[in-house]
């Protein structure tokens, strides 16, 4: 298997450079830097276990995009999200955490310790590791998508839904995720267009059953989006049949549902996922088919997926994690 020659190559010679050939001996290694990931940093530190945090690509994770976040307890006043990951990242290196950055590029989980290569270069081996890796959002890959992100384009209903009351907005997607963020921006929005690009939901039939007893969503079937559009903020959507036919729905935030990619790829040939994924953990724990792997946050979670549920997961796999360490006779 590849990724056992890459491991056995970095055992026996040095790589490329700065590495120098040392292995890295760590009890509890995590991966991922989101609310999950840091949380899982607090509790595994003040618990000794002298964890060390790669962050990922994105420190801080999907958080770090959106602006207000108004319903993580203890901020009466809401924050925005950059300033609460600074904020767990702060606490978890305040008991000595060891946060780094790098991502996990190949991981060997056959036996214990854990082998991860670091950004390609650096081994590390681990009694334990946390995988807190989160999930991306798919786009549509607009030019306008992009440029309105965090101002009016959003594609997380339960945190920017607010901003949007009593106004009209449109999400897109036919998904089980689409019609739950419909659903719940109907609850606070004059108006929910859903825009459907096939002439059929995909949701199950309980979601569709929501949708289609929503007075106020509208669904648009065999519609695509051509482009969102607008000054300072979104003001409309172009919207385009089978036909061809466009026309222009005035619309004030623009919801995207297309579905996540959960980040488990590096960890697949040993990880048990779903069909689409997630990390499968038994139930009410945060354990992995393999003894001594724990995962959390979004990663693992395709019905929740937010900050302060990835954060109580995170807690879980840290907590998991002492207790395999001491059943093990490793703390
Ligand atoms: P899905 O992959 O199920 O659905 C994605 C939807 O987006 C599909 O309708 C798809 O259309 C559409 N889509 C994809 N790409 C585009 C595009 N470029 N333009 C327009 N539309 C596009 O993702 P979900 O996030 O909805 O669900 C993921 C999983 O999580 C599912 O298993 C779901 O059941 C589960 N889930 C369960 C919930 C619950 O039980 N409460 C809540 C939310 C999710 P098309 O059909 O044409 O491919």
């Amino acid at each position: 298997m590849a990724l056992f020659n890459k491991i056995d190559n970095l055992n026996t010679q040095p790589v490329s450079g700065n590495h120098t050939g040392e292995i890295e001996k760590v009890k509890c290694l995590i991966i991922g830097s989101g609310p999950a990931g840091y949380t899982a940093a607090i509790y595994a530190a003040r618990a000794n276990l002298n964890p060390i945090m790669y962050e990922g690509l994105q420190p801080g994770g999907q958080l770090t995009t959106t602006t207000e976040v108004d319903n993580f307890p203890g901020y009466p006043e809401g924050v925005t999200g950059p300033i609460l990951m600074e904020n767990l990242k702060k606490q978890a290196t305040r008991f000595g955490s060891d946060v780094r950055f790098g991502i996990a590029t190949s991981v060997d989980f056959s036996k214990r310790p854990f082998k991860v290569i670091i950004d390609e270069n650096k081994l590390i081996e681990a009694q334990v590791v946390i995988i807190a890796t989160g999930a991306t959002a798919k786009y549509l890959g607009l030019e306008s998508e992009e440029k309105f992100k965090g101002s009016g384009v959003s594609a997380c209903a339960t945190c920017d839904g607010f901003f949007y009351k009593g106004q009209d907005v449109a999400v897109v997607g036919g998904g089980d995720t689409a019609c739950e963020e419909a659903t719940y921006l109907a609850g606070l929005c004059k108006k929910v267009y859903l825009i459907v690009r096939k002439d059929f939901l995909r949701a199950s039939k309980a979601m569709q059953h929501r949708v289609f007893n929503t007075p106020n969503i509208e669904v648009l079937f065999g519609h695509q989006t051509k482009e969102i559009v607008g000054g300072m903020g979104v003001d409309g959507v172009i919207v385009v049949n089978a036909k061809g036919e466009e026309k222009k729905l005035n619309i004030t935030g623009f919801f995207v549902a297309i579905g996540h990619e959960p980040n488990s790829k590096e960890f697949k040939p040993y990880i048990e996922t779903n069909e689409v994924g997630y990390i499968k953990t038994t139930a009410g724990t945060s354990k992995t088919n393999i003894p001594g792997i724990f995962a959390c946050g979004d990663v693992q979670d395709p019905h929740y997926r937010q900050a302060i549920t990835a954060a109580g997961s995170g807690c879980m796999a840290a907590i998991d994690a002492e207790r395999f360490l001491g059943e093990n006779g490793l703390v």
